[in-house]
Order: C-alpha cells, then structure tokens, then sequence
C-alpha cells in the first residue's frame, strides 16, 4: 500500500491529537470533554481489550478515568496463585492511568448473579457519576461480558454517553464499529497494559501483541489513522 502506516508530513503530530481530543476543534466533541470515565468488564482483562487506548488518551486529556473488573476470576487461578488475576488488573489499571474497581461477581455466573451485577453498577453510578461508559457488546456471545452490557444500559440512564467495545477473542468478529478514536498516540501505553496480563498470555492463543496491534492497525486502517479503537454507539446526545 502506498504510503504505509509510517506517519507522514500532513499527518497529525501527537500534540495535534492532544488538542483535538482536548476539544479544541470549535464544535468538536473531544473524548478529553468528558471528565469522568468509567470503563467496565466482566474479567480483569476486558477494560484494556475493549477500550485501554482510548481510556490512557483521555487520560493524557486530563480526564479522571476508571477501570472496572466485576470478577475476580479466583476460580479460574490455580490454587498456589489465589490473587494473580486481582495483581494484574491493578498493575494494567496503574499503566493506563487509571483507578482501579474489583468486585466479587462469581466468573462464567453473571446471569445468575444479573441482580447482583447492577447493583455493583447502580453503586458505581452514583459514587461515581460517569458522563461516558465503555462497556462490552450487547451482542458479544461470553455469558459474563452480555450480562454486563444488559446491565449497563439498564443502570446508565442519566444521559451518560454509552459506548460498546470489542473484547478480541474467539467468536468476536461480528463487532461493526461506528465509533472510531485515533490511539496512535497511547497504543504503546495500551500494548504495556495487556502484557501485565501473564496468565492470559501463558493461557490463550489469541492474548499477544502481536493480535492486540493488528486489531488496532485494522481499526485505523478503518478509519484514516495508524492505530484506533473502534466503538458502537448505543446512546450519545449531541
Ligand atoms: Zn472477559
């Protein structure tokens, strides 16, 4: 392809990405115009999957940024490593900038916990008060991340900005974004954050870099930039 992703005269320095996001574009809705962001998952590795770039750029924009596990996942852990998951998600949410949420959600039990997982969000909502929500897809086929997306637009109904990510994994491929943010400028950031995640990398054939970077080559190649995060839209009012 000519020109490749190298960045090229007449493409946007960092610093350019910076106002834009920071909403200095007149008429611009700038991810950094959002003051308080709330990213939520089902497992401790789905924020940085779905939304780290965009979460670490806000960041950068001087927005205040949350990351939200509703799990554990002890289960999951060998016995002789109880806490290994909890130390990744606090080590991937420190990377990105942001403070760290876990509750006690029981994994791969969301829909039978369902009352239990909006109440964690109703309690969110209002110590929180997010004005924007990343949350996994309404249709992504894991029992746990549907539940979660059920809840959230159930619970987030005072006009927050919704905002449905794609969690790569097996199965995932259906996700048409409509919503694109520019990461170029934290991808790195975002890259670091998911390789605190040693279990899963140790675990499953889709968790590397190399996997995380090609979806977010594919995105900005979507989108007229190097690397992207792509959303679906489920409410925004302009
Ligand atoms: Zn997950």
């Amino acid at each position: 392809m000519a020109g490749g992703s190298k960045k090229q005269g007449h493409e946007k320095s960092d610093a350019e990405r910076l106002a834009f996001i920071g909403g200095a574009v007149p008429g611009g809705h700038g991810l950094g115009q959002y003051r308080n962001i709330l990213g939520i998952g089902a497992h401790p590795d789905d924020v940085e999957i779905g939304c780290g770039g965009s979460l670490a750029l806000a960041r950068k924009a001087g927005s205040t940024i949350h990351a939200v596990s509703l799990s554990r996942c002890e289960d999951e852990t060998p016995s002789n490593r109880k806490g290994q998951r909890e130390e990744e998600f606090l080590a991937a949410s420190a990377i990105i900038g942001a403070k760290a949420h876990l509750s006690n959600i029981p994994d791969r039990e969301f829909p039978e916990n369902r009352r239990e997982v909006v109440l964690v969000l109703e309690n969110l909502q209002e110590e929180l008060r997010p004005d924007l929500v990343f949350f996994p897809s309404l249709d992504d086929p894991h029992q746990d991340h549907n539940t979660v997306a059920q809840a959230v637009v159930r619970t987030f109904r005072r006009k927050e900005t919704l905002l449905q990510y794609e969690i790569l994994r097996h199965g995932s491929h259906t996700f048409t974004p409509t919503l694109f943010v520019d990461i170029t400028a934290t991808i790195d950031t975002k890259l670091r954050a998911l390789s605190a995640y040693k279990s899963q990398i140790e675990s499953r054939a889709y968790f590397d870099e190399g996997s995380f970077r090609s979806l977010a080559r594919t995105r900005g190649a979507q989108s007229g930039c190097e690397y992207a995060e792509g959303f679906m839209v489920q409410m925004m009012y302009l």
